[in-house]
């Protein structure tokens, strides 16, 4: 091989080492130590007719590194209901990965519900993160919840909602057969029966109004994060809906959740201009030009808990 030769070879495999190089550094961005593991809200779903709950967040995830799973529980229910299903799938995905723990993010109704499972299996847990969770109640449960109790009223929202957890969970194709349970999913979300829940479940509740949780509680750490703009995208017809919500509050909210209500251990950010269902990048990616993108927020996090030896 000539010198000119050999000089396109070394530049050629330089060249190639470099790309290497990049590649895995990319490759590791979302590369956490033990598995993420995704819990809906309220009405939520792993899968509606193919379309995904967390819009395009597991594949952002999982592009650097992370390994992903989708849970699903009762659409409508109990947290300590909802837990207790969350808790098997955990025990099957430790079972699986060979990992002995999990990172937990629920978004929703799905934050109390990770809280239940870090509390009574902590060692099951390395951190817990919440999105856009109402751990002190949504305003708009309690004015739900202001229906005479017993009253037709009372009657009509429970079987409307009950038909569409159903119906959801019909089409979703799911294998969760635990009844619906309106009245008993609203019981948790609204102030009141929140506030019993923390009481059993206090782990990264703040103890003061608005202020931050325990960063880190039975070896579990504790992470949270919610938006404050109930409309942010003139294409998304899910603006009205949470333009509606909002109109029960009387501080910043995402449409279902006021900022406080949000706050879990550490709060990593309580404004984005992102509304309850831009949370989780919906309706199909359709959310404010003027703020991060979801999927990027996510994978902040999967940083943040790889950098914590998560
Ligand atoms: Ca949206």
């Amino acid at each position: 091989m000539n010198n000119k030769n050999k000089l396109l070879v070394l530049s050629f495999c330089t060249l190639a080492l470099a790309g290497l190089a990049q590649t895995a550094s990319a490759s590791g961005y979302t590369q956490t130590r033990y598995p993420i593991v995704l819990t809906h809200g309220m009405l939520g779903f792993d899968s509606l007719l193919g379309v995904d709950y967390w819009y395009g967040i597991p594949a952002a995830l999982r592009r650097d590194g992370a390994q992903v799973y989708v849970t699903e529980v009762s659409q409508l229910n109990t947290s300590e209901l909802r837990g207790e299903e969350l808790l098997a799938q955990v025990e099957e995905i430790v079972a699986l990965s060979g990992q002995p723990k999990v990172n937990l993010i629920g978004h929703s109704h799905g934050g109390p519900t990770i809280r239940y499972v870090a509390a009574v299996r902590p060692d099951l847990v390395a951190s817990v993160t919440s999105v856009g969770a109402p751990h002190k109640g949504s305003d708009v449960a309690d004015l739900i919840r202001q229906i005479p109790e017993g009253s037709a009223g009372e009657a009509f929202v429970a079987g409307l909602t009950n038909a569409m957890g159903a119906l959801i969970n019909f089409l979703s194709g799911s294998s969760s057969t635990a009844p619906q349970d309106s009245l008993g999913s609203l019981e948790s979300l609204n102030s009141e029966g929140a506030a019993r829940f923390n009481a059993k479940y206090p782990q990264g509740i703040p103890t003061s109004e608005c202020g931050e949780g325990a960063y880190q509680v039975n070896g579990v750490r504790y992470y949270s994060w919610s938006g404050t703009s109930p409309l942010t995208n003139p294409l998304d017809i899910s603006d009205a809906m949470m333009g509606a919500g909002a109109l029960a509050f009387d501080e910043a909210n995402d449409g279902l959740v006021g900022r406080c209500s949000s706050h879990l251990g550490m709060v990593i950010r309580d404004n984005y201009r992102m509304n309850h269902l831009d949370e989780v990048n919906q309706v199909f990616g359709l959310t404010s030009l003027f703020e991060t993108d979801p999927l990027s927020v996510y994978r902040q996090h999967a940083n943040r808990l790889k950098t914590a030896g998560l």
